[in-house]
């Protein structure tokens, strides 16, 4: 099926990152769920919802931010590089397809991206260590040093709407392609599990390989229930 398509579309979740040693989201245990969500209209609010928010992530950070990519990573990598894949639109926030050496424009992140900090007023990027030394130092939620707006992870929070931009590329891509492969996703986070859906209604072939069924297994054309970093060694 690769052999014979123009166009791939790559798409991926919390699944391929686990073998990099982050967790899903959903599977048992999951640190994700220990904490309930601050939403977003709470983090604008609130100081002390974003001084919570701060100091969760930064737990977080220091057992997962020394994370590698996967050999999914690496298979993704592989086929961006043998030039059939556009993109790959991704549910991760974790920056590891960047690693594996995608450069931003490959990638499609539709719930942002948890590497760096942006200002919710002006946009501007910053960097998490300078957040941090300032968040320790100050125990206060850090501004933007340019607006004085408020800063936060790059992410996409409940709540808060979906990024424009990577909601229409990754849409054209899943018009575009004729065959949209999955990887390490439950599919049940929407909007984004409504793309590969959409893709074959659209006429592309849907190839789904994930270690549990997902709902969308019955409409997919092949369906693989097994361990990504097996599946995707094959491509490189
Ligand atoms: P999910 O946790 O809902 O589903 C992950 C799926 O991957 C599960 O069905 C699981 O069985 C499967 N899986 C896990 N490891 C696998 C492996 N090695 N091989 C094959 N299958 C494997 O994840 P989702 O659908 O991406 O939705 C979760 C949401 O949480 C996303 O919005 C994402 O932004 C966020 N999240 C991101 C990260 C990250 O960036 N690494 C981690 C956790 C959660």
């Amino acid at each position: 099926m690769i052999q014979d398509a123009r166009i791939i579309a790559g798409f991926t979740g919390a699944g391929i990152s686990t073998e990099s040693g982050i967790p899903d989201f959903r599977s048992p245990g999951s640190p994700w769920m220990s904490n309930k969500p601050i939403p977003f209209d709470l983090f604008r609010q609130s100081a002390e919802a974003r001084r919570e928010a701060w100091r969760r992530k930064f737990v977080m950070d220091d057992i997962y931010s020394g994370a590698r990519p996967s050999r999914g990573h690496l298979g993704f990598a592989a086929l961006v590089a043998s030039g059939c894949m556009p993109a790959v639109i991704t549910q991760n926030i974790d920056g590891l397809h960047q690693e594996s050496g995608l450069a931003e424009e490959q990638v499609i992140e539709l719930h942002g991206n948890g590497t760096y900090a942006h200002c919710l007023a002006c946009g501007r990027r910053h960097e998490l260590d300078w957040v941090r030394r300032h968040f320790e130092a100050s125990g206060d939620p850090p501004e933007c040093v340019a607006c004085g707006g408020i800063l936060k992870s790059a992410t996409i929070s409940f709540g808060q709407a979906m990024p424009e931009g990577p909601m229409r590329r990754a849409q054209k891509l899943a018009a575009s392609c004729d065959l949209f492969l999955v990887a390490g996703s439950s599919l049940v986070v929407y909007p984004a599990a409504a793309f590969p859906a959409f893709a074959k209604e659209n006429g592309a072939q849907l190839v789904i390989v994930n270690r549990e069924p997902t709902p969308l297994d019955e409409a997919a054309d092949l369906v693989i229930h097994a361990e990504i970093g097996s599946v995707f060694s094959v491509f490189f």
